[in-house]
């Protein structure tokens, strides 16, 4: 978490920086949201206010996939191909593990290195790691901040294990799942609910002696897929094989994507989707609030420890607890 104390801006600032493409603000920008301190959270609710209606144009991609999967030399590969084409990527990278601890932001700028020379890239690792939510909350404002700064697509990266992979669904239009090809087992240990989440599924290191297993396990997939509930019932996920390494496959997937997003813009699920993504954010927004509340009241009445006791001894009912305790917060004069 870092404190930016006096080398906080002015709202005004971080917007007239961000509106213009600076990337020297868009950094200072979202160390201001990662911020817990009180007097950069009223500034960074007024830069995002700000910046509001500058925001949403770009396609939110989430990528995931199981340690070593190959992510970042795909994303690595995936962003030049896109700058390419003349977009301006911009990649977040989300990890609520302490896999890669210190420094993280260092540590993603060498795992894509080219991209990261690129002037129309800009790579962001996460470094805050508070609990309940607090990842999802940066990533989703992070993704305003750099679409205010005129990136048009924004890959977000997590890590294929756990909870991250529902926290990013619930924030993108599209969502890859990279999988690698084992032998003949591809099913075993990747779980079903995270394939049912996928819009597409690529098989990486499609390449030298792995390309005829990389097919193999294409038609695996392909054919599980038969058994799934997809993530929306007008798409069937293509799964395809690529090749970061050798640049093969790469296109292809962002063609899918393009498809994806000319059908889904066109029954309105595109926009549907994103209503709903702001639902879910209130709901998120509100649980970590009535969560701080909570610590705040913890700290200062003993009240919560008292309830808190009663419910570990078995003396008090859980749901019972919990409505004592939300009483605790909520003013006695409603
Ligand atoms: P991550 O942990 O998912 O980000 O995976 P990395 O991108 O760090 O890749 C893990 C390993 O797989 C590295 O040794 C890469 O060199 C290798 N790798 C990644 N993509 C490819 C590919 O397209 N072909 C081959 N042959 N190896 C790859």
């Amino acid at each position: 978490m870092q404190y930016l104390g006096k080398n906080r801006l002015i709202a005004e600032t971080y917007i007239e920086g961000l509106l213009v493409g600076k990337t020297t603000i868009l950094s200072k920008s979202l160390s201001l949201i990662e911020s817990s301190l009180q007097a950069d959270r009223v500034v960074s609710l007024k830069v995002l206010e700000g910046i509001l209606a500058n925001t949403g144009k770009s396609i939110r991609v989430g990528i995931t996939g199981g340690p070593g999967v190959g992510k970042s030399t795909f994303i690595e590969a995936f962003g030049l191909y896109l700058v390419g084409c003349g977009h301006k990527v911009a990649v977040l990278t989300v990890d609520p593990s302490s896999q890669r601890t210190k420094g993280s932001i260092l540590g993603d700028k060498t795992r894509m290195e080219q991209l990261s020379k690129s002037s129309n890239a800009f790579i962001r690792s996460s470094a805050a790691r508070n609990s309940l939510g607090g990842v999802a909350r940066h990533t989703r404002e992070s993704i305003l901040l750099c679409e205010a700064a005129g990136y048009d697509v924004v890959l977000i990266e997590t890590v294929g294990v756990g909870q991250s992979e529902t926290e990013v669904r619930d924030m993108v239009d599209f969502f890859l799942l990279l999988m690698i090809s084992g032998a003949g087992d591809e099913l075993q240990g990747i779980k079903k609910g995270i394939i049912e989440m996928a819009d597409a599924l690529a098989i990486t290191k499609a390449d030298g002696d792995n390309i005829k297993q990389a097919a193999h396990a294409r038609i695996v997939y392909e054919n599980a897929l038969h058994f799934l509930t997809p993530a929306n019932s007008l798409w069937q996920p293509p799964v395809v094989t690529c090749s970061a390494k050798e640049d093969l496959g790469i296109d292809v997937i962002w063609k899918s994507i393009g498809s994806y997003s000319s059908l889904m813009l066109e029954n309105g699920y595109f926009e549907e989707q994103r209503r709903e993504q702001r639902l879910i954010w209130l709901q998120e927004c509100i649980k970590q609030s009535i969560d701080q509340h909570l610590k705040h009241q913890h700290s200062n009445s003993s009240t919560i420890d008292q309830i808190q006791l009663k419910v570990r001894e078995g003396k008090l009912f859980p749901p019972q607890a919990a409505t004592e305790m939300l009483s605790e917060i909520i003013p006695k004069d409603r």
